[in-house]
């Protein structure tokens, strides 16, 4: 059989093929950002990157699967369940990382297709995620606990945006998941406060305090060694913090809609 045909894909033709190498370059360069950004902070492990498929097309991540993707996350319940599906019932068995902020009225259905939450903040989300895991009979939930980098210097004026614990409460906060057996405590997340333009407004003392408090985490609990940190503008600096877990978005799959 002619190898050309039959490596093209089975759908989509020429446009769809396109995307595929854009994807494929893309991938590339950000595979080649983190590999430099290990050597420069002569870290031995290798972070793994979370391609962020939010607001693209099942197409796109069945193509990213087809590239060797393994991990991809996603922000909103609706959108995520239906892109899983979809991407289920073409065979591929991918990790999907819920990352955004979540209501405990969406735990039960992110429990039937979510491997892991980055975005737990609060104790009344933990419960809602430990009752819907035993509902949906499956095995455990990771759950990285969301902190809240922003507010520092005001203390309780809680309420980013973006969610997240504040870090007073982040060791009450991990009793909670550590104590449901449905639930295991992976690490720790955040998002770098931003700035003026939307840009992260320093994403270096940021990633410093989260390593700061991974550390304290991990004392209590020796298992809870992940950190999620890191996008597309700032996945250098996360490396040099140690983050296990990069959130890449933009960089892969090229611009979206404004809003996040
Ligand atoms: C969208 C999003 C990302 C990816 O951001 P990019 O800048 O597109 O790489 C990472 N983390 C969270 C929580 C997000 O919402």
């Amino acid at each position: 059989m002619n190898e050309g045909q039959a490596s093209a894909p089975a759908a989509g033709g020429a446009e769809s093929a396109a995307r595929k190498s854009q994807l494929e370059a893309n991938l590339k360069a950000v595979h080649a950002r983190i590999a430099r950004a290990v050597v420069t902070s002569g870290r031995q492990d290798q972070p793994e990157l979370v391609v962020v498929t939010k607001f693209h097309p099942a197409s796109d991540v069945l193509l990213l699967a087809e590239l060797g993707v393994r991990d991809v996350g996603e922000n909103r319940d609706q959108e995520a369940a239906a892109k899983q599906a979809e991407v289920a019932a073409a065979g591929f068995v991918l990790r999907w990382h819920f990352i955004g902020q979540l209501q405990s009225n969406k735990a039960k259905s992110v429990a039937r297709y979510a491997d892991a939450v980055h975005s737990v903040d609060r104790p009344g989300l933990v419960d809602a995620l430990a009752k819907a895991v035993r509902a949906a009979e499956r095995p455990a939930l990771q759950c990285f606990l969301q902190v809240d980098l922003g507010e520092q210097a005001t203390g309780e004026q809680a309420g980013g945006q973006r969610g997240g614990v504040l870090p007073a409460h982040l060791l009450e906060l991990a009793a909670r998941v550590a104590d449901a057996e449905e639930l295991t405590l992976a690490g720790v997340m955040a998002v770098a406060p931003l700035g003026e333009g939307g840009r992260s407004a320093d994403p270096e003392q940021a990633f410093a305090k989260l390593a700061e408090l991974s550390a304290q985490l991990v004392r209590e609990h020796p298992q809870a060694t992940a950190i999620s940190a890191g996008m597309s503008a700032d996945l250098e600096v996360a490396i040099a913090h140690g983050a296990t877990h990069l959130r890449v978005g933009s960089d892969v799959l090229g611009r979206r809609a404004a809003v996040r």
